[in-house]
């Protein structure tokens, strides 16, 4: 059987323990992931802080070209890494790609940090004096993601912080950790140093190790909520720097003028893609008026029924298995809350078998009528091809939902009324806002980042914000006079007046 081993410098140990990786489409063990613990993560802190000097002392300029050839590999290598990415994740294959595209454009980003790591500099702060600011790297970092972006999360992070002169410790979901270990050979291939970019495996024991360990400065988590607080708040108590992003329940705002079918298209992709496993997936249609909501469903049964559901390398399915056989009965079980709810189930993807493929993790697309806001099912993350309508009365309840939901990741409005979407924009208390976009994961050059327990800590991934996470600011006063003295108190604090 295929074994993953952790990406350190130096060889690790047998593992002790593993992880069995499925192949979602078949229902089959595929391979097994080593599943690390302290020491080995002392293994990869000490080889990480032999290189990391070196590597912050690296001119920008050279740093990004390793980020260049990297990201020649990346694209040279893309057709395997998205069929290893797929059938172990179980998304489309054409899905996958996007995937490791999303997570490439970081790299691009991170290709330009000579001109993002520039600083500031006022010439004449006060009388012979000149201020600036630079950013330093923080030294050794460490990532910590989930099963559903393989490729994307950790390049959104690694990306940033290796480019912006750290050395970075990864460690990946252990269900699906094949291409994170393929993305760090791909590195050491372009040119970096052994010990920059390091992936150690495990679960639990790993998190908190890496949580507690004195020489890590900097984690970022993404993964479900409770978990997400759970690291940022012991991350924080060990004295590091954290960003931990969480749990989403994404709501899409339909207006009555709306164009129905446009929005049937983008929710069909945006609520099943990836059998609705992305933390950007629109899982709660929101149609304002009973009449544009009997008009929607009308409109959104055919639609789901002609859904295909296939195994990751099918090209016409829509989307694939979901992750593994315990993920896909917490579905099925969120189903059946909803009904005892009340909720209508309208189309039913409980007990569906693929011809051919009977062991395979799939769930049928569902959709739930007449969900309302003191549902548990309404309240929680269901994380499968589960689409829940709720019937807003009017544009005021709309607002109110997304913006008083636990969760508050991305939001989408649908109009073709330019006032009614500026107004649900400002308002909305969510973190990213599409606009007739169902999926508003905003590009390499702006930041990601949700509110509420969609994330804790300040700072968002990528783009400016990534780098002033991965940096930390130094600020410079300087005076260089000329001798005499300028007469000036000593002993009160400088005004610069
Ligand atoms: P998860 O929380 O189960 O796992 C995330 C990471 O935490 C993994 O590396 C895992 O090994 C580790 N982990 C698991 N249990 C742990 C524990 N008890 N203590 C410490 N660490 C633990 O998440 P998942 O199922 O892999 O991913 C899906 C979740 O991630 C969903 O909730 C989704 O919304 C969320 N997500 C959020 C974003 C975002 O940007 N907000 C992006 C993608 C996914």
């Amino acid at each position: 059987m295929r074994q993953v081993d952790h990406f350190i410098a130096g060889n690790s140990p047998a593992a002790t323990r593993k992880h069995k990786i499925w192949n979602p489409s078949t229902g089959e063990v595929q391979a097994e992931v080593a599943l690390g613990d302290a020491s080995l993560l002392d293994q990869a802190v000490a080889a990480a802080k032999k290189v990391q000097p070196e590597w912050a002392a690296t001119n920008p300029q050279k740093r990004a070209r390793i980020m260049f050839e990297f990201k020649r590999l990346v694209e040279e290598n893309k057709q395997q890494l998205a069929e290893l990415l797929a059938s172990e994740h179980g998304k489309v294959v054409d899905d996958a790609h996007g995937d490791v595209q999303r997570g490439l454009e970081v790299i691009e980003y991170a290709c330009g940090i000579p001109q993002a790591l520039k600083g500031e500099y006022t010439q004449g702060a006060g009388p012979g004096i000149d201020v600036y600011s630079m950013r330093q790297p923080l030294g050794i970092g460490a990532g910590i993601t989930p099963f559903n972006f393989p490729a994307m999360i950790p390049m959104w992070m690694f990306g940033m912080a290796i480019a912006a002169g750290n050395a970075f410790i990864l460690k990946p979901s252990e269900r699906d950790p094949g291409v994170p270990v393929r993305l760090a050979e791909l590195f050491v291939e372009a040119g970096a140093p052994e010990g920059l970019l390091q992936v150690v495996h495990g679960d639990k024991e790993m998190v908190d190790a890496i949580l507690d360990h004195e020489d890590i400065a900097a984690v970022s988590f993404v993964g479900s909520s409770d978990i997400a607080h759970y690291v940022y708040k012991r991350g924080v108590a060990a004295g590091k720097r954290v960003q931990a992003m969480g749990g989403a329940k994404n709501h899409g705002i339909v207006m009555p003028d709306a164009d129905l079918d446009q929005v049937v298209n983008d929710l069909a992709g945006a609520a099943f893609g990836s059998a609705g496993e992305r933390c950007m997936a629109l899982p709660v249609v929101v149609p304002v008026g009973e009449d544009t909501a009997d008009r929607l469903r009308e409109k959104l049964i055919p639609a789901i029924n002609a859904l295909r559901v296939g195994v990751s390398t099918d090209k016409d399915a829509h989307y694939g298995p979901v992750v593994t056989p315990e993920h896909r009965a917490r579905i099925e079980q969120w189903i059946d809350t909803a009904e005892k709810e009340g909720a209508e189930v309208v189309i039913d993807g409980r007990g569906f078998s693929l011809q051919g493929h009977e062991d395979g993790f799939f769930v049928g697309p569902t959709l739930l009528d007449r969900v309302t806001t003191d549902m548990e099912s309404y309240q929680e993350e269901i994380f499968g091809p589960v689409l829940q309508i709720v019937r807003a009365r009017d544009f005021e309840d709309a607002v109110r939902l997304p913006s008083e939901h636990q969760y508050g990741n991305g939001v989408a409005i649908f109009t073709r009324n330019g006032h009614a979407a500026r107004e649900f924009a400002h308002r909305v208390n969510v973190g990213m806002v599409g606009i007739n976009v169902p999926i508003p994961v905003p590009v390499s050059y702006h930041s990601f980042g949700g509110w509420k327990r969609s994330g804790f800590g300040d700072t968002d991934q990528y783009g400016m914000e990534g780098l002033k996470f991965w940096t930390k600011a130094k600020k410079v006063t300087q005076r260089w006079p000329d001798g005499g003295g300028d007469g000036s108190n000593a002993f009160v604090i400088p005004t610069m007046g």
